[in-house]
């Protein structure tokens, strides 16, 4: 069994960096032309789409801003004609305790990681609809069901994600839009390096497998959901944990 992603376009946000970015290059390898989102990023959006070559496209936009996200849309449209594969992949975190978590902390957070997926998701389903199919893979994380202190903000974005993504899934389905969420456990990106380096221990022994995951472990469920392999699943959120979830 082969996945095959030749003839499709697939857009990944905040694709410039960590998980987002192993999502882009495993796209690419399996045929895809694979538009890079970033916000911030530039040097390393750039640097990326030239490792891919002439099967990668970039684009800046904050997805937390229709504008953004609808220009986006509009070049995709303009450029590319058709969206098959939407990775709802960009986020943020803010972590602090209930009392002390500032109304922007939790705004920024709601704003990037739910807004974001609902406005890219919005004019994603848009575009697939026309041509009767499409995957969304939306990458929620294991804090939507496994709480830890300090993340009200980014669990219930997180929750907020994966009940999305099951709403999407049963509105979608009559278009042929398959719409999926991928709840990663501890990864080693940049997000995670601080509490990495903060308490190691800690974490690896509340991880089954006992180690931390790798950003290609995480992408490599996501080709599989941007593929035909994955033609009768929808609606699931699938953790890429080590066994986080079930110990
Ligand atoms: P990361 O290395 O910090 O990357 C975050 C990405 O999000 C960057 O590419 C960044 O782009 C993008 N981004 C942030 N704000 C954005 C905005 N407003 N518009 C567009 N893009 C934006 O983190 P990561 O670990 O790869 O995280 C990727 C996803 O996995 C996130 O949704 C995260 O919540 C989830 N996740 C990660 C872990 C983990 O342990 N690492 C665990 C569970 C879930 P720029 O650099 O261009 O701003």
């Amino acid at each position: 069994m082969r996945v095959d992603l030749s003839g499709k376009t697939a857009l990944v946000t905040g694709g410039a960096r960590g998980i987002g970015r192993q999502v882009c290059l495993r796209l690419a390898e399996a045929g895809a032309v694979v538009i890079i989102n970033y916000a911030k990023s530039a040097d390393a959006a750039l640097s990326l789409q030239s490792e891919i070559g002439q099967n990668a496209g970039i684009f800046r936009a904050d997805v937390s801003k229709e504008d953004e996200v609808r220009a986006m849309f509009d070049y995709i449209k303009k450029t590319h004609k058709r969206l098959d594969i939407l990775v709802n992949n960009a986020g943020v975190i803010k972590d602090n305790l209930l009392i002390a978590m500032e109304q922007s902390e939790w705004d920024k957070v709601l704003d990037v990681n739910l807004r974001g997926t609902f406005l890219c998701s919005k004019y994603a389903a848009e575009m697939m609809m026309a041509n009767k199919s499409g995957r969304v893979v939306n990458i929620a994380s294991v804090a939507a069901v496994k709480c830890s202190r300090g993340q009200t903000n980014y669990a219930a974005s997180k929750g907020g994600i994966v009940s999305f993504t099951k709403a999407c899934a049963v509105e979608l389905a009559p278009k042929g839009i398959l719409v999926n969420a991928i709840l990663p456990g501890m990864i080693e990106t940049d997000m995670s390096a601080r509490v990495r380096k903060r308490a190691a221990d800690a974490i690896i022994s509340a991880i089954p497998l006992g180690r931390i995951g790798a950003p290609d472990e995480v992408a490599a469920l996501a080709v599989f959901l941007a593929s035909d392999l994955s033609s009768y699943i929808t609606g699931q959120a699938i953790p890429v944990d080590g066994g986080m979830t079930v110990s």
